[in-house]
């Protein structure tokens, strides 16, 4: 049977092992666990989804809620939302798909649910052809051989491992914005009108009650996310400076006095693709010339967790063609 190495264990790399057909697969992750930017912050009793927040409802990719159910990995919410905080927009009650168990039930479901070998911990930091055979560096460790390598994580994260066997002048730069996350807890609750919402502030994008998805701690906990173009402007900034800033505008925009009993701040660079590879060429994934290289990953279809499902499923769907004929 061939061998094959997925790098990354996002939900595109499960997308794309869940709509091969059963197959040699080893999956390498360099962090302790799977998921990528799908990712549940646990600090003592709070948790906080500071990845990526829901999936839409109305996502339109078919049979991806029906095989989320079936692995008991999703729950559907109801609650009320603002479009525009700071424009006063309406309160509307939306409905949203989120982790059973905070949003990493999500990977950490459809990983097990796949059975693959696993290698975490492991950050692939080159490839190397020997004798049309594959191997996988990760520092001074050597994996391999493998027929196939896909790589599911960020383009820029993607190129720096291909780029000795994919010619990148054709294939436009993908960019991501970068942004910086929040995780606050207060001892009183902060009194919003609604669970989840975007612009409370010109520098507060979106914010979230994880209360409303957890029902489980005694505080209220809110995940905050800066706009891109302010993350930008505040790249690096000092933590703690940030987490100040992010309490003294929510007190204020709440005219609460409740205190900021936790906080925790992330920078993710890569958040949101600006521009699709699709939208750019038209193409799903990139390749090498001998088609047994791929790199792949949201950011082929979009910037939502819907389009790394997207992109794995379309990559499956070309491999097992191209290997059939
Ligand atoms: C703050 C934030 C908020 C978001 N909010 C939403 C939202 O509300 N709704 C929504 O639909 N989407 C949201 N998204 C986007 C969504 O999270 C992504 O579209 C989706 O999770 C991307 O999946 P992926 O598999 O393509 O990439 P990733 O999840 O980034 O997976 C890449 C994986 O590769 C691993 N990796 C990288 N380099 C290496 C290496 N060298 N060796 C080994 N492993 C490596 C990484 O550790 C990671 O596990 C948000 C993202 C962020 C950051």
């Amino acid at each position: 049977m061939k061998k094959i190495a997925v790098v990354g264990t996002g939900l595109s790399a499960l997308s794309l092992a869940h709509h091969l057909p059963s197959l040699d697969i080893t999956f390498f992750e360099k962090s302790w666990r799977p998921g990528g930017r799908i990712s549940t912050r646990k600090h003592g009793e709070y948790a906080f989804d500071h990845g990526a927040h829901y999936l839409k409802i109305d996502h339109g990719m078919i049979g991806l809620n029906e095989f989320l159910e079936k692995i008991d990995a999703i729950k559907i919410l109801k609650g009320p939302f603002c479009r525009n905080i700071s424009q006063n927009s309406p309160i509307e009650e939306k409905e949203i798909i989120v982790g059973k168990e905070g949003n990493e039930s999500i990977p950490l479901k459809f990983h097990k649910h796949l059975h693959y070998p696993t290698i975490f911990s492991t950050k692939i930091t080159s490839i190397e052809n020997t004798n049309q055979e594959y191997y996988l560096k990760a520092g001074e460790e050597k994996f391999g051989p493998f027929d196939y390598v896909f790589c599911a994580m960020p383009f820029e994260q993607s190129k720096n491992l291909l780029s000795k066997f994919v010619d990148y002048s054709d294939i436009p730069n993908i960019e991501f914005d970068a942004i910086w996350t929040i995780m606050l807890a207060f001892n009183k609750r902060l009194g919003a009108p609604f669970q989840f919402g975007y612009h409370l502030t010109p520098e507060i994008s979106f914010l979230m009650n994880q209360n409303f998805k957890h029902e489980y701690f005694n505080e209220e906990c809110w995940v905050i996310n800066m706009r891109a173009d302010w993350t930008k402007q505040y790249y690096n900034i000092e933590n703690y400076v940030l987490e100040d800033y992010v309490v003294s505008q929510i007190k204020k925009s709440f005219q609460s006095d409740a205190d900021a009993i936790f906080k925790k701040s992330h920078r993710w660079k890569y958040s949101y693709t600006k521009k699709s590879l699709n939208d750019y060429n038209s193409k799903n994934f990139i390749k090498s010339i001998d088609n047994r290289l791929y790199a792949f990953g949201d950011w082929c279809e979009g910037p939502s967790i819907q389009d790394a499902w997207l992109s794995g499923k379309k990559l499956a769907k070309y491999f097992s063609k191209m290997r059939l004929n």
